[in-house]
C-alpha cells in the first residue's frame, strides 16, 4: 500500500524491481533483528548525502530498525575547512596550517552530538564528523565510516590527517572500488542509489513539466541541454556554458544550470555569481538557483532535458546522472569517478574530456534521435537494475551482517524465493 508523505514501504519497490531482491532483505533484516541506527552527517538539506538519508531512514524503520539522524554542527570557520578537506581530498590545491587542524578537531569535539550507548551501529557519513569515533574510546557499538567522494587521488596530507581516525572505525564504505584505500581496517563497496518514488524521481505527465517549467521561466520551445549541480568549481558550469556556445552555432537550443547550495558549503555564493557573470544576459541560458525542496521542479527540467549533461572535473558517484538516467535521458559526462562508473559509452550515453568532446557528443545526440532514445531506454534498464532504493538497502544490510561477524561466522541466507 503506497504510504503518505513522501514515505514509502518496501513492498512498493515491488512492481519496479524483481522480487528476488525484496524477499532478500526481508529476510536479512529478519536476521539483522531490531537494530538501533545513527547516522551522522552534516547538513540535513542540499547534496547527495541528505538526498539518500531522506528515504534510507524510512525504509530501515519500516524493516523494524530504530534509526536516528543527528547532524554536526559548526561555525563558518568549520564548514569552510571541511570544503577545503572536501575539495583536497577530491585531489585539489589547497593551503592548510597546523591552526586549521586544530581548529577543525576543537570543533568536532565541541560539537558533535552524541551517540546514545545503545546503538547498535552508527554510520558517520563524510569528512567533518570523522573525527568524533575518537571521542568514544570505550565503545561497545559497531562504527562504520561512509564515504561518498573520491578518494583516488586524495591529498597526502589531508588524508593522512584523517587516515587514523577512519583507521579507528570496524570499517569504511566507499562508492566504487577506486575509492578504497590500503587501510588496516574492512572496506566495503557499496554504490549510492536513488528513490524511484520520490517527488524528485516520480512520474509526471507532460503537461505537469511544461507547467512547472513556465513557473521557473523555461519555455519548452528549442532543444535543452541541462545540468543539475551545486554551483561548486568540481561541477565545472564554466565549460558547460563554452559547450553551449559551441552546440548552439549548429542547433538552436538552450542551457539550464539548475542548482542551490548546501548549507555546508561557504563556496558556492560566490560561484553563483561567477555563473551569473559568464551567462550575461543569453536569453538561451537559465541559471536557476533553486531552494533545496524543489525536487518536482528538478524531476520536471531532467525530464524536460532532450540531453544532460554532467560536465564535472570530480564527482563522488553522482547521483544527478542516475536521475537523468533513470528518465531515460541520454546523458553526456565526463569520465571520471561514478560518472564513469555509470555510463556505459556508446550504450547509454557518452563519456567525454574535454569542452569540445561535450560539444560534439550533444550535437551527436541533437541529429540522432534515435539513438538518443535508444541510450535513454538502456540507462533506465541500468538503473532498475542496480542503483535503486531495494539495490542499497541490501547493499547496507549485508553490511551491518558484516559489521556484526566479529568472531568470522558466516551469514546463511535461504534460498532466494522468486515469486511473479
Ligand atoms: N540537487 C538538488 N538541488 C540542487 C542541486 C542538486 O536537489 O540544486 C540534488 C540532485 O538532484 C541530487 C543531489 O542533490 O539528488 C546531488 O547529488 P550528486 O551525487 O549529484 O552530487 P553532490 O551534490 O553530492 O556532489
Amino acid at each position: 500500500m503506497p504510504s503518505s508523505n513522501n514515505k514509502h514501504h518496501l513492498e512498493d519497490y515491488a512492481p519496479i524491481v524483481t522480487a528476488g531482491v525484496i524477499n532478500e532483505i526481508e529476510e536479512l533484516a529478519r536476521l539483522l533483528g531490531p537494530a538501533k541506527i545513527v547516522n551522522v552527517n552534516s547538513t540535513k538539506e542540499g547534496g547527495g548525502v541528505a538526498e539518500i538519508l531522506g528515504w534510507f531512514i524510512p525504509i530501515l524503520e519500516d524493516l523494524g530498525m530504530t534509526v536516528e539522524w543527528k547532524v554536526i554542527t559548526g561555525n563558518t570557520e568549520f564548514f569552510t575547512i571541511t570544503k577545503k578537506f572536501h575539495n583536497a581530498l577530491h585531489g585539489q590545491p589547497e593551503e592548510f596550517t597546523q591552526e586549521m587542524f586544530d581548529s577543525y578537531l576543537d570543533n568536532v569535539e565541541k560539537n558533535a552530538p552524541e551517540i546514545p550507548d545503545d546503538a547498535d551501529f552508527v554510520v558517520i557519513h563524510d569528512p567533518q564528523p570523522v573525527a568524533m569515533i575518537a571521542q568514544y574510546p570505550n565503545r561497545s557499538n559497531r562504527w562504520a565510516w561512509r564515504c561518498h567522494i573520491d578518494l583516488s587521488e586524495a591529498d597526502l596530507r589531508v588524508w593522512g590527517f584523517l587516515r587514523p581516525f577512519v583507521e579507528r572505525y570496524d570499517g569504511a564504505v566507499f562508492h566504487l572500488p577506486q575509492y578504497t584505500k590500503n587501510l588496516m581496517s574492512p572496506q566495503f563497496i557499496l554504490p549510492p542509489a536513488i528513490d524511484p518514488l520520490a517527488p524528485k524521481n516520480e512520474e509526471l505527465t507532460d503537461d505537469e513539466v511544461t507547467a512547472i517549467l513556465y513557473r521557473l521561466g523555461v519555455p519548452r520551445d528549442k532543444r535543452i541541454i541541462l545540468q543539475v549541480a551545486r554551483f561548486d568549481r568540481l561541477k565545472d558550469p564554466f565549460g558547460a556554458i563554452r559547450a553551449f556556445k559551441l552546440v548552439r552555432s549548429w542547433y538552436d537550443c538552450r542551457l539550464i544550470l539548475a542548482g542551490g547550495s548546501a548549507t555546508d558549503d561557504p563556496e558556492s555564493q560566490a560561484v553563483l555569481a561567477e555563473v551569473q557573470d559568464m551567462a550575461g544576459d543569453d536569453p538561451d541560458i537559465h541559471i536557476l538557483n533553486l531552494p533545496p525542496d524543489s525536487h518536482r521542479e528538478i524531476n520536471a527540467l531532467q525530464r524536460a532535458a532532450t540531453v544532460v549533461i554532467q560536465n564535472s572535473r570530480r564527482e563522488g558517484f553522482g547521483l544527478t546522472v542516475t536521475e537523468a538516467m533513470w528518465k531515460a535521458k541520454p546523458v553526456v559526462g565526463t569520465d571520471i569517478g561514478g560518472i564513469r562508473h555509470q555510463i556505459i559509452h556508446g550504450n547509454s550515453g557518452f563519456l567525454i574530456h574535454s569542452v569540445e568532446g561535450l560539444a560534439y557528443r550533444i550535437r551527436q545526440l541533437f541529429g540522432n534521435e534515435d539513438i538518443a532514445k535508444r541510450f535513454g531506454q538502456q540507462a533506465r534498464e541500468y538503473v532498475r537494475n542496480n542503483l535503486l532504493v531495494p539495490h542499497h538497502i541490501r547493499r547496507w544490510l549485508l553490511v551491518f551482517h558484516s559489521l556484526r561477524q566479529t568472531n568470522g561466522d558466516l551469514i546463511t541466507l535461504p534460498p532466494q524465493k522468486v515469486t511473479e
